[in-house]
């Protein structure tokens, strides 16, 4: 027997007890007469003692001991001399009797520790050293957890787990697809989906009316702390529903999951429109755990003389409390913020409502004290509080806001790990132009259902028409962050041609790329809809987490390379050979 005990079980009322325990050396201390050894394992950590007058040879066998060896250690369990609070085993500690080795190890590259010394690429490349870290173990537990849950939940509501393939064709969610090239089909290739989209549609003609799977997906896009071209999903989809079922089951799922998990009751979510969410805070997944909603001042800040504003389409302004004190310097600072590249802002006006109510502001040659109390007054602004103004193109100026509220937020620690602040995103328009390309892209995906009403605008060719179309899809969004959304779907095939036309589709490229769809949509298809959940991200916004990295065992670093197993890599010229492709094909 291994052991009788794991490093995280034995307290003060096992003293007394022979016991075995096996784990790896998270670090020896010789104190001459005693050595001290913490015996770790993912349960915890227990303290083993040597006693050189007890058993020298034992004690000379625990002085080779390095970190990450495996041992395995018999003894008593007796209480400790000095105690350690700190630790769930810290009352105890073993008086060791027999000793064995089970497998040396080199000195790791980095401390195992909480709060290690390793880079992340090291960490990356030596992930089994730093998977044995207590922090990320904690995180992955928590995700089998939140998987067991997730199951649970809809399975008791009547969901079926279906898998679906990975080796298909694509499955468009606007980003480019990973391929995989066929050696029995040679000169063609697989696309890996990018979402199980079409499959669960099929799934639905062929009557399994609620269906669900925890499901890795595939995109070929640029990688973020929030993302990774390989992640999972929690993805349903349900037939004879209307939007309102679907949020109503999902929101159920979300609360239950806070509550099994992390102990936390979710009041009802808040629901707003993409319009109301992009015109309050400039952004389809607004951060609701604090206010600064924007304020828009172009009725009442132009026409007086001052040129930028006057020129501008827009002016939006948000009220940070308590900055009025911001230095020069400070403010200074925040333009040159705004001004990067990455935000583009032209510049920053601002106005202080100072403690004693006086206004000053960076636009003081321009508009009288009266005319900024205006703005102050419609900010709802107090003594103390800092009005941030920004003008533009109206929906650039949005954008950039946006990122200046968010900021605020952080620096006025206005945005808590554990403060959650859920809200669904309703009616998300159907299409998005794309100005560069000059068509449109479906804003969802291509099987997104435009609202009943709006259908007939599918004729017009009138670029603004198409354009106000709306459609039944929804987000969930917690804290600023985009937990997963979908839609309620076409289930007509003319419909559905119709909108495949819209998205520059020729009739023979939608029956080449969706034929069985279009096929399927002949026999029977019920209306349906469905959702799924960034399920990587969902843990790491549960645990107040920024990057996604750390809920995933082995995470892709921002090149895309898995650096343990140094991926991708070349293969060699007979295994191109033998899958037709040309290895002197230009690249
Ligand atoms: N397939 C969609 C996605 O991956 C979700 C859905 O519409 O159900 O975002």
């Amino acid at each position: 027997m291994y052991r009788t005990h794991t490093c995280g079980a034995l307290r003060l009322s096992d003293v007394g007890k022979t016991v075995t325990l096996s784990g790896w050396v998270a670090i020896s201390r010789d104190l001459g007469g005693l050595t001290f050894t913490d015996l770790r394992d993912r349960y915890g950590i227990t303290q083993l003692v040597f006693d050189m007058d007890d058993n020298a040879e034992l004690c000379m066998q625990a002085r080779t001991l390095g970190r990450e060896f495996v041992i395995q250690a018999s003894g008593i369990v007796r209480e400790r001399a000095s105690k350690n609070p700190n630790r769930e085993t810290g009352d105890i500690e073993i008086k060791v009797t027999d000793l064995k080795i089970l497998n040396a190890a080199k000195t790791p590259p980095f401390t195992i520790q909480d709060d290690t010394d390793g880079g992340d690429d090291l960490r990356m490349k030596y992930r089994y050293l730093d998977l044995r870290r207590n922090a990320v173990q904690k995180n992955l537990i928590f995700r089998s957890n939140l998987a067991i849950e997730t199951r649970k939940f809809l399975s008791e509501q009547g969901f079926i787990e279906i898998e679906t393939p990975n080796l298909i064709k694509s499955t468009p969610e606007g980003a480019r697809d990973f391929v995989v090239p066929s050696r029995m089909n040679k000169g063609q290739f697989y696309a890996l989906p990018q979402s199980p989209q079409t499959f669960k549609q099929i799934l639905m003609v062929a009557g399994f009316d609620k269906y669900f799977q925890i499901v890795k997906c595939f995109r070929d896009e640029d990688l973020r702390a929030d993302r990774q071209p390989e992640f999972t999903q929690i993805d349903c989809e349900m037939s004879f529903v209307h939007q309102e079922d679907i949020l109503n089951i999902f929101e159920g799922l979300t609360k239950y999951l806070f509550k099994r998990t992390l102990g936390v009751d979710l009041p009802d979510f808040p629901r707003m429109t993409y319009d109301e969410a992009f015109a309050r805070f400039g952004s389809d997944k607004p951060d609701l755990r604090f206010g600064m909603e924007f304020v828009n001042l172009s009725d009442v800040a132009k026409g007086k003389g001052f040129p930028v504003f006057d020129g501008a389409e827009t002016i939006l302004a948000i009220c940070a409390p308590g900055c009025a004190h911001y230095s020069r310097k400070q403010l200074d600072e925040l333009t040159e913020w705004l001004k990067r590249p990455q935000i583009g802002a032209k510049g920053l006006v601002y106005v202080k409502m100072e403690a004693d109510g006086s206004i000053k502001s960076s636009v003081d040659k321009f508009y009288s004290p009266d005319d900024l109390k205006v703005w102050t007054d419609r900010a709802g602004a107090q003594a103390g509080d800092l009005l941030l103004v920004l003008c533009g193109e109206d929906e650039k100026t949005h954008k950039q806001l946006n990122e200046l509220r968010l900021e605020m937020g952080t620096r006025l620690d206005l945005r808590k790990g554990d403060d959650f602040k859920p809200l669904w995103v309703l009616d998300f328009p159907l299409l998005e132009w794309d100005e560069a390309a000059n068509r449109f892209f479906a804003m969802h995906h291509p099987f997104t259902a435009p609202k009943a009403d709006d259908i007939p605008k599918m004729e017009s060719d009138d670029i603004q028409v198409l354009k106000s179309m709306r459609a039944d899809a929804y987000d969930l969004v917690i804290n600023g962050v985009e937990i997963g959304g979908g839609s309620i779907r076409i289930h007509d095939r003319d419909l559905q041609s119709r909108n495949f036309k819209l998205l520059g589709f020729t009739p023979e490229e939608a029956e080449a790329q969706f034929g069985f769809l279009l096929g399927a949509f002949e026999y029977g298809a019920p209306p349906h809809g469905g959702l799924a959940f960034g399920f990587d991200r969902l843990n790491a916004v549960m645990n107040g987490a920024n990057s996604i990295r750390d809920f995933i065992a082995f995470p892709k670093n921002n090149q895309g390379r898995d650096m343990m197993i140094d991926a991708p890599s070349g293969i060699k010229a007979e295994q191109l050979k033998e899958l037709g492709i040309d290895v002197r094909a230009e690249i």
